[in-house]
């Protein structure tokens, strides 16, 4: 039986942005490496964290009432242009 090193091994995969000339990549983290900036080599690098993926229900409840609080005030902005528009244009 052989075993391959790599077989079944999680190599997580990361976020980056580079510190130095601003460049965003992703990179494969071994444990024990640290990856550099592929556009200027730079190591001054920071980790992007991604939100996890959320399910709690309450979570997604806030999370749609803040969008409709977002579009009704946008449909009001939208609402108050429109009656703006209107009272110019009332010849
Ligand atoms: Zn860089």
């Amino acid at each position: 039986m052989t075993s391959a090193s790599n077989a079944g091994a999680i190599i997580p995969l990361y976020d980056f942005s580079c510190k130095g000339c601003g460049a965003a990549f992703e990179a494969l983290v071994r444990p024990g490496t640290r990856p550099s900036c592929p556009s200027c080599g730079g190591k001054g690098l920071e980790r992007q964290f991604s939100l996890p993926t959320v399910h709690s229900t309450g979570t997604h409840e806030k999370a749609l009432k803040a969008a409709k609080k977002r579009d009704a005030r946008q449909a009001d902005q939208r609402n108050r242009a429109q009656r703006e528009y209107e009272a110019k244009h009332d010849d």
